[in-house]
This record gives C-alpha cells, structure tokens and sequence, in this order.
C-alpha cells in the first residue's frame, strides 16, 4: 500500500516482513487463519471514524444510519448462520465476549466451572491470573484416562458444588464435544451455560463440527479463527439474554464498538455462508485428520487419540524433544507452530512436551489432501533430525517449493 509506504516507511518495512512471512511460512497455529482482501478492505474503510455507542436504532450519536445497516446486516447474518436467536457482534474480542458473559450473569465470589488450562481450556474459563480466576472461585473439569472431556467428573463436581456459570469450550483440544450433555448438567444444578466455541466455530457454521447453540444459553467467540473473519469477538444467545447480554457489552464493559471491524465481520459472515467455505471447512477436518494420521504413522503420539477439528496436540517425548525446541526449529524451517502443554506434562508451561498444530490457516491457502501430508511429514524431517543445520535448510527449501505454489493473497 503506497499511502502506508509514504507516510511510515519505518512501518511500511516491518509490515512488508510480515507479508512475506505469511506467504512463504506454512502457517500451522489453530488459531489463526488469513482473512479474505474483501474482509481486509472492510476492516481499512472509513467506517473507523465513526462513534456509535448504543445499538442499531437506539444510538447516543447522530449520523449512525449508515453504521447501522453494517452492523444489523452482521447481527442478521450471525443468527442465520448459527440458528441463533440473539446475537451481539460488538466485541472487540473473544476474551471481551467472555468477560461480558461474566458481567451479565455473576457477582464477585460466584462459582463458575470451566475446562482447566492445562487440560485443553481457555485463560478465560477460570485461571489464575485471569480476571476470571481472580474474581470467581473456579472448578475445574479435565480429561479423562482416554484424554476425552471426562464427563463424569464434570457431572459429579457441578453437583457437588452448584456453579452459577457452566463453561465448555477449548484451545486445545481436538474431539467433538457433547454440547447437550454439558447443557443437562447445567440444568440440573441451574447454572447458566456458556459455550465458547471460537476454535470451532467455522467448522460449526458449515455443519462440521456440532452446534452449541441449540443446548446453550450464551454462545461467544472470536471471528478471525477459523471462522476467518477479522480479529474479533461475537456473542450469540437465547432472545431471554438478550437485554443484559447486551447492556453486559456496552455500557458495561466497553465504550464506542469498532464499527470498521463490525463491517468487516459482515462480509466474514456473508462468505460463510457459501457453499465454498462448507467445502472449505470440511477440507480443514479432512487435512487435520491426515496431518494426524502422518505424524502418528512417523512414530509421534496424538493426544486424544487423534482429531474430529482443525486442531490436534502433538506429544513430542518419542523425539526427545521439547516443546519450545520444536517450535524453534520448525519456526527456522519456515513453518509456525505454538508449543503447548500436553495432559500431565512433565515439563514447566513455558517449555512443554508437546505442539498445537492446526489446519485453517493451510487449507485457506488452498493445501488439500496431498500438501497436508507433504507438510505433516516435512514437520517428522524437522522432529527426527532437529539439530541438523542441513536437515532444517532441506526441509525449509521444500516448504518454500510448496508456499510458493500455494500464494495466500494473489
Ligand atoms: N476463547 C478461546 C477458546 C480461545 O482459544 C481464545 C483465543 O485464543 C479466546 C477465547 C480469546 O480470544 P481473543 O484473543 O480474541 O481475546
């Protein structure tokens, strides 16, 4: 962009770098993806000017009519996509859709239950340092000897000690999880259940993954996983929720909503609608299901047993290798990686057994059955020799061969 380019050189280089490492590195983080030029232009509009605190129709600032029809056109289409009855499209992000989950429904004190970090959970869903952590008193669900969601166990604690606030949803875990049985449980022990879907919600939205939101009473998420739209949160919900969910996100925790990225989600919204992006998601499974199958068949253990998403937890302990090894040298053979703890993990957070490796990101690019199996063995070349200077060199000029037959933005 030549604007950029004159106006901030200095910028201008540092985002070129970026530009070229998007292209030429096979990105493999679950939880990032490359947003559509038309949800990228969206997103750098004039939008960006305008305040609009309020809603649709109920503004505290004049000139919102043409906001407006961005932003109901965003609520209209989330709804449909999802079958939701309520949905809420201005939050900035996916920690701020859950933080206003929070406000809508509990007090300083209250019980809430969620899946552990450690175990597959979001920050968000009760640790520690996070507001959520701080401000509620957390318990925690995990995994069972299989290393699925341990139902059993949830049941048994939501009984035992009558959380307000039910949370499923995950950052690293890769099996479909049972939404309805989660939902009985919740309403045996009233509390209000939460499902933060951000890391399946593009699979859900093409009907690859199971739907929340019939069983849940609030629904969030990000847009910019692998729903692919622009970094961003959305809240869907019961039309009983609605007004405080609502009043939950603005006044209560936010101000003026980002009506720039609230378009942007519009157009998102409108693409996963297509009978492209059904496709498209469900080459997502089908590459993380390969990119399983390789590495398991390349002597690498799959937490979980494997993968029913984009996303799997690989144990590194076979190579003798750590986490923040691997993520280092597959990051010099050009492919990006984040090390994760695994179940029970030996080893300190920062250092881990094991790497969260997923397929959205790939797959936008255009990576199918062929390239997922090319790039899981390529990830095994790097593992199996990871201290080889021309092992990594080998496998970072194949990487480029594949990138480069596959540009992101033509
Ligand atoms: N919820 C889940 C399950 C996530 O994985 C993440 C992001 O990693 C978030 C919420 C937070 O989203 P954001 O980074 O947009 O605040």
């Amino acid at each position: 962009n030549i604007l950029v380019e004159q106006a901030d050189p200095e910028l201008w280089t540092a985002i070129l770098a970026e530009n070229a490492r998007q292209e030429h590195h096979i990105e493999l983080i679950a939880s990032e993806n490359y947003a559509s030029p038309a949800v990228m232009a969206a997103q750098g509009s004039q939008l960006t000017n305008k305040y609009a605190e309020g809603y649709p129709g109920r503004r505290y600032y004049g000139g919102c009519e043409h906001v407006d029809v961005a932003e109901q056109l965003a609520i209209d289409r989330i709804k449909q996509i999802f079958g939701a009855e309520a949905a809420n499209v201005q939050p900035h992000c996916g920690a701020s859709a859950n933080e206003a989950v929070f406000l809508a429904f509990l007090k300083p004190g209250d019980t809430i239950m969620g899946m552990s970090l450690a175990e597959g959970g979001h920050l968000t869903h009760g640790m520690p340092l996070n507001m959520s952590g701080k401000w509620f008193n957390v318990v925690s669900y995990g995994l069972d000897a299989n290393e699925a969601i341990d139902y059993e166990a949830m049941e048994r604690k939501a009984h035992e000690t009558k959380p307000k606030l039910i949370i499923a949803g995950a950052s690293a875990y890769s099996l479909a999880i049972d939404f309805a049985r989660f939902a009985k449980v919740a309403k045996d022990v009233g509390a209000i259940f939460m499902v933060d879907m951000a890391h399946y919600a593009g699979l859900i939205a093409a009907g690859v993954y199971p739907n929340p939101v019939p069983h849940a009473d609030v629904v969030t998420s990000t847009t910019h996983k692998s729903l692919r739209g622009p970094r961003g949160g959305i809240i869907l919900m019961k039309a009983e929720h609605e007004k405080a969910i609502n009043s939950a996100i603005f006044p209560g925790l936010q101000g003026g909503p980002l009506m720039h990225v609230i378009a942007a989600k519009a157009v998102a919204f409108k693409e996963a609608l297509t009978p492209e992006f059904k496709a498209y998601q469900a080459q997502v499974v089908r590459n993380a299901k390969i990119v399983a199958e390789t590495l398991t068949a390349r002597g690498l253990r799959i937490v979980s047993g494997g993968t029913e998403s984009h996303v799997m937890l690989v144990d590194l302990r076979s190579k003798g290798i750590t986490g923040k090894e691997a993520e280092a040298v597959l990051g010099a053979a050009h492919m990006t990686i984040n090390k994760n703890a695994i179940p029970n993990d030996p080893e300190k957070p920062m250092v881990t057994s094991g790497i969260r490796v997923g397929t959205p990101a790939m797959t936008t690019r255009g990576f199918k059955d062929e390239e997922a199996r090319a790039t899981a063995n390529l990830i095994a070349d790097v593992l199996d020799n990871p201290r080889d200077e021309a092992n990594i060199a080998a496998v970072r000029a194949k990487v480029h061969a594949l990138t480069s037959r596959f540009p992101v933005y033509k």
